[in-house]
């Protein structure tokens, strides 16, 4: 049975991408090794790097004075890096979310931390709006999709300090105006590669300006000034970072893609809105993520979560089991997902409702 993969994180990955990275795993570049076995410092794996990069600034138009790098660690590793290369005395965060409480613990460790706006109290299910932020703060930090929860911020902001941005999840997924940020990053497993890699874009005016030391591994600079090669990089991640980027230009770029996002994200919302089973758990459509659709039983329809789940699962769709922190449903959206895999997760949702009027 052909499968559905709704994964949050890791998820699924386009198939050039997939195909691609086995070929290169068996013989490299015509190499007659494995990209696995191979020096992350010869000339054929020099050159990936140096074309991921490439194409880091070509499909999302990043300025001139912008470097992109590629790290280990996670975008978890960010929340205590962005504070310690940026942060001199105070830093304001917008809550939205887990991942987003997750960056302010870690920014208390370098300094003080002014939370603007938190949408924690009703569960993070909207994006809190209307909130000053402090000009005397060192950096303003967004998450603009909150995987977990499904909301996401789908404008580029307006900030009177430098903008940080986790993009973990919606990293291209739609045309970004970088000049509007001074640092983004995110854990590439979302959209973009297998886990192990993440991609961090600077503003490189923004660096230098703080007044403790860094460590060597932990400072921005040390990774911009050897290309992403002061340690061994993950190699293989890269490669398919890199196949994926090569996909997405063959696919038309993030414009495209945004146009794809927005016609699989509103027929599932639709298919929510109207289907008398189930609600979406963000009742803002300004705020829902075209990323991660969040939905739960409706009100008198709560006993049939679990049967809804086999249901589906029967069918072939993957991973819409909702977080733990949130319940219910959670259908991933990411730029690999087929419309088709929504049409037909839409037909089960009608099925199903058929089934139990
Ligand atoms: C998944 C995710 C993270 C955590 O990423 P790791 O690479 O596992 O550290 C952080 N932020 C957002 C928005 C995420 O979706």
């Amino acid at each position: 049975m052909k499968k559905h993969n709704f994964y949050a994180g890791p998820s699924i990955l386009p198939g050039y991408t997939i195909e691609q990275s086995i070929a290169a795993i068996r013989d490299f570049e015509g190499m007659g090794l494995s990209l696995l076995e191979i020096s992350h410092r010869s000339k054929q794996f020099v050159a990936v790097v140096d074309e991921a990069v490439a194409l880091f600034k070509e499909l999302l138009s990043i300025p001139e004075g912008y470097s992109v790098i590629f790290l280990g660690g996670g975008a978890s590793l960010q929340f205590c890096m962005v504070p310690y290369n940026l942060l001199n005395k105070k830093a304001a965060y917008l809550n939205t979310g887990e991942w987003a409480s997750k960056a302010i613990k870690e920014a208390k460790l370098f300094g003080d931390v002014d939370v603007v706006a938190s949408s924690e109290g009703s569960n993070f299910n909207f994006i809190p709006r209307g909130y000053t932020i402090p000009a005397d703060a060192d950096y303003f930090h967004i998450t603009t999709n909150n995987t977990i929860f499904g909301t996401e911020i789908l404008e580029d902001l307006d900030s009177p300090v430098p903008l940080v941005a986790d993009m973990s999840s919606d990293i291209f997924s739609r045309p970004v105006d970088i000049s509007k940020y001074a640092l983004i990053y995110g854990g590439a497993q979302k959209n973009l590669a297998p886990a192990g890699v993440t991609f961090v874009i600077i503003k490189d005016e923004v660096l230098g300006k703080v007044d403790r030391k860094i460590p060597t591994m932990l400072n921005y600079k040390t990774h911009i000034s050897k290309e992403s090669m002061f340690n061994t990089p993950p190699v293989m991640p890269i490669y398919a970072a890199l196949q994926t980027l090569k996909w997405l230009k063959m696919m038309g770029g993030v414009a495209e893609m945004e146009k794809v996002n927005k016609r699989k994200a509103e027929l599932l919302y639709g298919e929510i809105d109207s289907n008398p089973l189930f609600k979406a758990t963000i009742p803002n459509p300004a705020d829902r993520s075209r990323m991660n659709v969040c939905f739960v039983m409706n009100e008198g329809f709560e006993h049939l979560e679990e049967e809804f789940n086999k249901f589906a699962s029967a069918r072939g769709m993957v991973g819409i089991k909702g977080h733990r922190s949130v319940g219910g449903f959670r259908a991933s959206l990411y730029n690999a997902l087929p419309y088709e895999s929504v049409e037909a997760l839409v037909g089960v949702m009608q099925e199903f409702a058929q089934q139990n009027k």
